[in-house]
């Protein structure tokens, strides 16, 4: 069976010193050791220490073979947004992960998809890059749940979305600078409760302020199975229905009218809930989804959902027809 990863991160091995070549900033960097591991630093200071699994496009085939997996969709890690910076440099690292992407896509067709990244804090610049992306052979964009605590039915992306779908590029919004961190750093709480409701508020945000509505052909993915939006959808449909004024102010359909227009990778740990969520959803919405190669991820490849009671048929949505409409692309591109 064809399997497909929808949601994985891939870094360059090298990364410029964007903090001394632009003059500020906390740009990423990466300092490699000895042992194949390397430090992820964030403007200078330790964020977190990744393995080869993260560069290396061999050592990454290798284990997902392991797991009977061929194609891995990959983008990169959301803390190289780099929303924050001047749109100028902003613009350049997006250039630079995007081309990484795009020629490894190049040199292994049937084994990685590509997605680019945009620098969303200037529209016009954004539209540039999302133009050039489609050229140099990604199918879609990775954005974040918020682009700097904006909410995603802001008029300024709107355009961007607009072109999106002109262009035919897909949309998978990750959570990532996730409300309410500094306030609840102990626990991994950031990780564990801000991220679900991240892109809860990014699903509310899209849907409440009619992107959906007014980009019909608008193909746009929710990683880990959404968050928490699908199994707080009757409280938010509840609220749609008992205070339209707060709710419905710019659309007003309800919002279960939008279950099968978005897809959601199917990262939950936990197979009931990805049985109840395909009771919600059609199975050619909800991806097979790793996060691979992060802890919190599912870095057995699929071994729960292969080794579940669900058919064969939803089996193969999931493992590659939900994502290959997601991303438009023939499965014949693969075997
Ligand atoms: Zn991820």
């Amino acid at each position: 069976m064809l399997k497909i990863d929808l949601h994985s991160h891939i870094i360059p091995r090298n990364l410029p010193d964007w903090t001394k070549k632009f003059g500020y900033g906390d740009f990423i960097n990466l300092n490699h050791n000895e042992d194949r591991t390397a430090d992820m630093m964030h403007g200078g200071r330790f964020f977190r220490r990744i393995e080869e699994n993260c560069w290396d496009e061999k050592v990454r085939m290798d284990e997902y073979t392991n797991f009977n997996t061929q194609v891995q969709v990959v983008c990169t890690i959301p803390v190289l947004f780099s929303y924050w910076a001047k749109p100028k440099e902003g613009l350049e690292v997006a250039e630079y992960l995007n081309d990484h992407i795009a020629e490894l896509v190049a040199n292994y067709p049937k084994n990685y998809i590509g997605l680019g990244t945009l620098p969303m804090q200037d529209t016009a610049l954004a539209i540039q890059e999302l133009e050039r992306c489609k050229k140099i052979g990604l199918v879609g964009i990775q954005i974040g749940s918020n682009i700097n605590d904006k909410n995603l039915n802001e008029p300024e992306f709107f355009p961007i979305f607009e072109a999106c779908e002109r262009l035919g590029m897909a949309v998978l919004v990750h959570p990532w600078n996730m409300m309410g961190k500094s306030s609840m750093e102990k626990y991994w709480l950031p990780w564990l409760v801000g991220m679900p409701a991240e892109t809860s508020r990014a699903a509310c945000s899209m849907i409440f302020g009619g992107v959906f509505e007014r980009l019909p052909k608008l193909r746009v993915a929710f990683c880990h199975a959404g968050g928490s939006f699908l199994p707080t959808l009757g409280r938010i449909e509840h609220g749609f229905n008992c205070r339209p004024d707060l709710v419905a102010v710019d659309n007003n359909r309800n919002p279960r009218t939008y279950l099968n227009k978005f897809w959601i990778d199917g990262i939950t740990h936990d197979i009931n809930l990805l049985k109840y969520l395909l009771t919600l959803k059609d199975s050619k919405k909800v991806c097979f989804g790793t996060d691979y190669p992060f802890p919190l991820g599912d870095l057995e490849i699929g071994k729960f959902i292969e080794e579940s009671d669900l058919s064969t048929s939803v089996k193969e949505d999931l493992f590659s027809n939900a994502t290959l409409e997601f991303l438009n692309l023939d499965k014949k591109l693969f075997i």
